[in-house]
């Protein structure tokens, strides 16, 4: 658990995730999920899905994409506290994860996974198995994306993120270099390690 949490007060009011779209019918009780741009050692987006009171969390080095045909690797780290969700700024050097943080995108998320007799097969069991199907309903992704643990390499932490054929799909797009700003504050990465650097 990265250090720097006095800083998530600051943002505190204008924190939105749970609040529904006006024409979605979300209800206040979905599940969120976010998308934190982190300039670490390596530049990365840690993808989180709020599961039972957590936030599950893979560490992508490409981020997401729109296009269906694109794989990308997604990392399972550690569970992160909920509260981490809304974390934007800069981890201080020396602890891990140091470099800075924004919100690149977050919103409620749905449960797509079903069993074979079509009912919806509950979140943790469907980490358990492997194959976890959600609806993204961000301010950049919406829509179905899996993620697929895959093992690659032997490392059962590998999984895949993929975007699902559905009406969210847009090969021409590509938000994660044309969108690289925090749906939180409106700031870029570089703006966020400027304006918040310690000392
Ligand atoms: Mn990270």
């Amino acid at each position: 658990m990265p250090q720097a949490k006095q800083k998530t007060s600051f943002y505190r009011d204008q924190r939105d995730f749970r609040e529904p779209p006006s024409d979605a019918g979300w209800k206040r009780t979905n599940p969120i999920f976010v998308i934190q741009k982190h300039d670490a050692r390596r530049l990365h987006y840690d993808f989180r899905l709020e599961v039972e009171g957590v936030l599950k969390s893979w560490a992508v080095p490409k981020g997401p994409s729109t296009n269906p045909r694109d794989k990308r690797l997604a990392v399972e780290v550690e569970d992160h506290a909920l509260d981490y969700a809304d974390f934007e700024g800069v981890i201080e050097e020396g602890s891990y994860g140091a470099g800075p943080v924004i919100v690149w995108d977050a919103g409620p998320y749905r449960n797509l996974k079903r069993d074979k007799a079509g009912n919806e097969v509950p979140m943790a069991q469907a980490l358990e198995q492997g194959t976890v199907e959600v609806w993204l309903e961000g301010k950049k992704i919406r829509g179905g994306y899996a993620l697929v643990r895959t093992a690659m390499g032997g490392k059962k932490q590998n999984w895949l993120l993929i975007k699902m054929k559905d009406e969210g799909r847009d090969a021409r797009r590509d938000p994660v270099a044309s969108e690289p700003w925090s749906v939180l504050t409106g700031r870029t990465i570089d703006q966020v390690a400027t304006e918040e650097r310690p000392g």
